[in-house]
């Protein structure tokens, strides 16, 4: 009895890193994090796979944050070009 509760409570490493992946594009559901939590605090491996996975997220996160704001034109840039256009139509 106690087994069966703790096979459908544990998760295999292939399942956990599956989640694991996954929450940095959806919200993982109550259940997901309660069973990703549990296997995190017995499975060393799959807890150095979440931080690194955190940390390149993150990192992912910044560089898009990054080239989104330096991307974008100044407005003084966007008036001159503006301005170009407006005089040679
Ligand atoms: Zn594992």
């Amino acid at each position: 009895m106690l087994k069966k509760m703790m096979n459908t409570l544990m998760l295999t490493c292939s399942k956990a890193t599956q989640l694991i992946s996954v929450k940095a594009y959806r919200k993982l559901s109550v259940s997901e994090k309660v069973r990703l939590r549990l296997h995190l605090l017995t499975c060393s491996a799959c807890k150095a796979f979440n931080l690194q996975s955190t940390f390149i997220d993150k990192a992912l996160e910044k560089l898009g944050a990054h080239a989104a704001h330096h991307h974008h034109l100044p407005e003084e840039r966007k008036a001159s070009i503006q301005n170009h256009i407006t005089k040679n139509l």
